[in-house]
């Protein structure tokens, strides 16, 4: 049988290994590190853990990424079962011994005999095959190039920059308003494509203010090359003079509120829609390096966003990641070489548990596609099911930044409450209904 070729043993590439061999298929997984290594990986293990040692929340009933947990144990996941068997105290977070539990990684692929490990950096895309592109958010500089030289230098980044993306169930309508910019667009749904939240000039001195004074993280050493290209963090706008915000992204002009007609916004923060079920909304221009704990406070200090519950916050980091919804179909092959399916944070998910999520998706689906079967991802009700389907279509392509799994993801269940008081009622309704689903995905393997 035809192996599967996997490029990178990081959290992605080693699940998908383990997923492709447990099925029968041979693997050959190909790893650059320790000989080529990268400004952030210490050691030659498999799934090495970059910065935290979390695997965040183990909640699977209220929790997202605790669900994702939940279908990647049912589905005999590597990376949970190591993380299990090396897990430290840490309240409701996974928490685990990092160094033990990439050891463990790196020991089970190498016990199993179908999987055959390979040192060395694979610098071109193969053009046949059956692929595996797992090259994550620090992709070799050489096969950066050839993956830009099949796709275009628009479809590869090199930095990601993240503007926090809020619940639009939680963005007080009584304050904000739905209208695009001088009322452009064709239809109805473009000229009120935007919700715009208005600013008096007291408040917006103050969210200067705020701006100005808030934690910021740092880069790390040899991440910012090539980085001040057009993404400038919204603080550093602000370090550049009172009003530069004013003249960028919370420009006033061309908006009317739609509450008080009469009165002139002496600055407006603008969010647009992040996905096509139009259930989270992206504060437009505002990446930023802020910490997190600062950006809730600050963001909070936005008229209309001061009970928003954010899905992901802000960032700015040196990450390699394909404009997916463009290039990947729903099986995350590229649609012009199907022989090279992508997995992990270079699909444009973001984090450990997201990343090794999708290397599970791609070694069944690849491994079922060196059998001569086809799988098809699981229904868009689960995690797992609705981050493939964000990364692969329902996210705006023209905006694509990389997404954390979240509830904001899943489709919405009409009959419950929305707003943040509804939370209550409606995780739990959400993971149950994505643990049956998912466990009717597995039945059908
Ligand atoms: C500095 C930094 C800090 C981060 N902190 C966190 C955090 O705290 N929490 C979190 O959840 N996520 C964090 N992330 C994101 C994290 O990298 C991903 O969540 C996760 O590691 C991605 O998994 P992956 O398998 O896609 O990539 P990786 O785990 O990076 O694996 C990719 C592998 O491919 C190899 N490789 C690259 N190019 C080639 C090539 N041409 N040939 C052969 N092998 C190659 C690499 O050596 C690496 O082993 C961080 C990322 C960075 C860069």
């Amino acid at each position: 049988m035809e192996p599967v070729n996997i490029i990178g043993a990081g959290l992605a590439g080693s699940e998908a290994a383990w997923q492709a061999a447990r099925s029968g298929v041979p693997v050959i997984l190909h790893e650059m590190r320790p000989a080529t290594g990268t400004f952030a990986h210490k050691t030659g293990d498999c799934a090495e853990m970059v910065c935290s040692n979390s695997f965040r929340s183990d909640d699977d009933v209220m929790n997202a990424v605790g669900q994702l947990h939940w279908e990647m144990r049912a589905a005999d996941g590597l990376i949970m079962a190591m993380a299990d068997r090396h897990r430290l105290p840490a309240g409701g977070a996974l928490a685990v011994d990092r160094d033990a539990f990439s050891q463990a990684v790196t020991e089970a692929l190498r016990a199993e005999p179908l999987i055959e490990i390979r040192e060395g950096e694979i610098g071109d895309l193969p053009a046949e095959g059956n692929w595996i592109v797992a090259t994550g958010p620090l992709t070799s500089d050489r096969l950066a190039g050839s993956i830009r030289s099949l796709t275009g230098t628009e479809a590869l980044a090199f930095f990601d920059a993240i503007a926090p993306i809020v619940h639009a169930e939680t963005i007080d309508m009584s304050v904000a308003w739905e209208q695009s910019r001088y009322d452009k667009g064709e239809t109805e749904a473009e000229r009120r494509a935007y919700i715009n939240c208005p600013m008096n000039r007291d408040e917006y001195e103050t969210f200067i203010d705020a701006l100005l004074a808030a934690d910021k993280t740092e880069f790390r050493e040899g991440e910012t090359a090539g980085y001040f290209d057009g993404c400038l963090p919204i603080e550093v706008m602000a370090e550049r003079g009172r009003e530069t915000l004013r003249h960028g992204p919370m420009k006033p002009v061309g908006l009317t509120n739609a509450h008080k007609p009469d009165e002139k916004a002496h600055a407006v923060v603008q969010l647009r829609r992040d996905n096509a079920l139009g259930t989270l909304y992206n504060i437009v221009g505002f990446q930023t390096k802020m910490k997190y704990g600062a950006q809730t406070e600050v963001f909070r200090m936005i008229p209309g966003l001061q009970n928003a519950s954010f899905a992901r916050l802000g960032g700015i980091h040196r990450n390699s990641f394909l404009n997916s919804p463009t290039l990947l179909d729903d099986r995350m092959r590229m649609r012009k070489h199907p022989n090279l399916r992508f997995a992990g944070q270079v699909t444009g998910v973001e984090g450990y548990v997201e990343s090794a999520a999708m290397g599970l998706l791609a070694g069944r689906m690849a491994a079922a596609q060196a059998r001569g079967d086809d799988l098809g991802p699981p229904p868009f009700t689960t995690a797992m099911g609705a981050l493939v389907n964000h990364i692969t279509g329902g996210a705006e392509a023209k905006t694509f930044q990389p997404m954390n799994v979240n509830f904001g993801l899943f489709p919405p269940l009409e009959e419950m409450r929305g707003g943040r008081k509804g939370r209550k009622d409606r995780y739990p309704a959400y993971t149950q209904r994505a643990k049956d689903d998912f466990r009717a995905w597995l039945a059908t393997q």
